[in-house]
């Protein structure tokens, strides 16, 4: 059995660092229920961000064929090295998560222990510290270092941004860009009581299960993002108002009411209507114009 998280903390004296978002879950049952959700087996090689003092890695390091937890604060390492003294398929790696090169973490892991971890994708699974959570998430995807799962909890509104449909409130340029990667799932509501200490907003789980091919064909991925972005960025104006006022585009309103007509989208609607396959629409023509081709 694992000491309880609070002796560990009084043990190696460790002061809780808010700013790092150390908010320790030591609900025994969510912890299950997210590894069971992640669908761990030994052949699998999980990466774990912000393990903390690694009560959930004990669980993953059972389960998993070989774990890579990347933890930020150096006061939290001896007593994540003492609570998983036992395991040998765990490895420490104290450093912030947005520096580290995730595939290049995976390809030397994988050629020290090839023979077990057969299944050749990485899942990822985390108690994320919330003020960087978009940036670790866009990391992921965007790298793609070859993730078929991700397993997250989250604050609950940024789970509701990032699953949301078009046409809510909710739904957003974060909903568009993790979409554009994976299918996102809420799997479970967690409230503040299951943390040490209880943090002051509501958590969800969810899921992220990554694409091996995007839902939609792209002539050039900026200009999609930068289309996402210009048609979220003034949320009250119509489309082409939006489109217009941005000035990312090297066009006039009367150019831009034209393609917005080719694709057959109102120039009226909000930018918040338009689903993903509409938004890659709209970027591949805006690809296509001569003038916007040479733009990053
Ligand atoms: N996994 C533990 C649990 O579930 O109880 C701790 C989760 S706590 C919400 C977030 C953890 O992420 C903390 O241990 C914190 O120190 C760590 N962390 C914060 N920023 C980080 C970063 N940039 N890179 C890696 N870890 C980070």
């Amino acid at each position: 059995m694992r000491a309880n998280t609070k002796e560990i903390l009084q043990k190696f004296n460790i002061k809780l660092t808010k700013s790092l978002g150390q908010n320790f879950l030591t609900d025994d049952n969510i912890v299950g229920k997210i590894i069971d959700t992640a669908e761990i087996a030994k052949t699998d090689l999980v990466i774990e961000v912000g393990p903390g003092i690694g009560n959930m890695t004990r669980e993953l390091a059972k389960r998993a064929g070989k774990v890579a937890a990347i933890e930020i604060d150096k006061h939290l390492i001896p007593a994540l090295k003492e609570n998983l003294n036992e395991f040998t398929n765990v490895d420490i790696i104290n450093e912030d998560v947005l520096n580290v090169d995730i595939k290049r973490l995976t390809e030397d892991i994988r050629q020290t222990y090839d023979t077990e971890l057969k299944n050749d994708k990485v899942k990822v699974v985390a108690n994320l510290p919330y003020y960087i959570t978009t940036p670790i998430i866009m990391k992921f995807l965007e790298e793609d270092p070859g993730i078929d799962m991700m397993v997250l909890m989250v604050q609950k509104e940024v789970g509701e941004r990032i699953a949301a449909k078009p046409g809510g409130k909710d739904y957003g340029a974060l909903s568009v860009a993790v979409q554009y990667y994976a299918k996102p799932e809420t799997v479970l509501k967690v409230p503040p009581g299951c943390f040490i200490p209880q943090p002051e907003v509501d958590s969800v789980v969810i899921r992220l299960k990554v694409f091996d091919q995007p839902p939609v064909k792209l002539l050039n991925k900026d200009i999609f993002f930068k289309t996402v972005k210009a048609s979220f960025g003034q949320r009250r104006k119509t489309l082409i108002n939006a489109l217009s006022n941005s000035g990312q585009f090297h066009l006039s309103k009367e150019e831009i009411k034209q393609i917005l007509e080719s694709i057959g989208v109102d120039e009226k609607q909000r930018g918040e209507t338009l689903t993903i396959e509409q938004f890659a629409r709209l970027a591949n023509a805006f690809s296509g114009q001569k003038r916007n081709q040479g733009f990053d």
